[in-house]
């Protein structure tokens, strides 16, 4: 959906939790491209400036550091909004995985990291390149990183029908099972009975002139102690203006699923 129906939605369900302006902390791990920063003007809008966890292809490379940082910049009583998330591009041409730039006659790769280390995996599995060690040198770590974090998902990107379209799915599983260990770790860091609201999903940068779009991938309420209290990734997924079509959509497909039951 369009950023400014998803910034809607998401400030709608976590007012209904007490997350507000004044008491909310908002923690990003988005990629480190320019194209990025549109969702934090956003955010910020609502929320106040965010804390900064993220780096290449949006990989939370703070680690628990700075969520526990973070953590400690809580308002008083307050909760923290955790958002992470990998993105494409798609160009004025259609075309997945590119994007149009400001000042640029033509349309080029986005997420270039993401690219890159697709291309990394895919000479690995073909035995042209070895699979590199974890650097010791801050020269290039990010995406040494970034590349061995998508090795796994290989297969997945090799057999997709359109591997541009699978690279940030992959790369959204990948940062969550990252993610989820640095909140594992880190949650009791947060002060009092703060919560935790725990938000991934996929940025989709558009040409400049039209609206970026966010895919809610999940999105969950945790206490300090790291327990799921809530399953929220509905409500995001909902166009407001439209709630009553949208019962009636559930009702209708909830209708169906007891047709094929019986
Ligand atoms: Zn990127």
């Amino acid at each position: 959906m369009p950023n400014d129906m998803f910034l809607d939605n998401l400030t709608h369900t976590l007012k209904e939790r007490g997350f507000g302006k004044n008491n909310t902390l908002v923690a990003t791990s988005l990629c480190c491209d320019e194209v990025n920063r549109e969702l934090e003007k956003g955010l910020k809008k609502t929320f106040g400036d965010n804390f900064s966890m993220g780096g290449l292809a949006g990989f939370a490379f703070g680690g628990v550091t700075s969520f526990c940082a973070m953590a400690h910049h809580i308002p008083t009583n307050g909760n923290c909004l955790v958002i992470f998330g990998p993105h494409v591009g798609v160009d004025a041409d259609g075309v997945v995985g590119k994007v149009n730039r400001r000042g640029r006659a033509h349309s080029g790769a986005c997420c270039g990291s993401a690219a890159a280390a697709a291309s990394y995996v895919s000479s690995v599995r073909k035995g042209v390149s070895k699979v590199s060690d974890n650097p010791t040198d801050p020269l290039d770590a990010q995406q040494t990183y970034v590349g061995n974090m998508l090795l796994p998902y290989g297969t997945r990107l090799a057999l997709a029908i359109d591997p541009a379209v699978e690279l940030p799915i992959s790369l959204y599983d990948a940062q969550k099972a990252l993610i989820d260990k640095i909140v594992s770790k880190g949650c009791g860091e947060v002060g009092g009975d703060g919560k935790i609201a725990l938000l991934g999903g996929i940025q989709i940068n558009t040409p400049p002139g039209t609206p970026d779009y966010f895919l809610p991938m999940s999105f969950e309420l945790l206490d300090n102690k790291g327990n799921k209290l809530a399953n929220m990734i509905g409500t995001l997924r909902m166009n407001r203006s439209n709630e009553d079509l949208y019962a009636l959509i559930a009702l209708g497909m909830f209708a169906a699923t007891l047709f094929y039951v019986m």
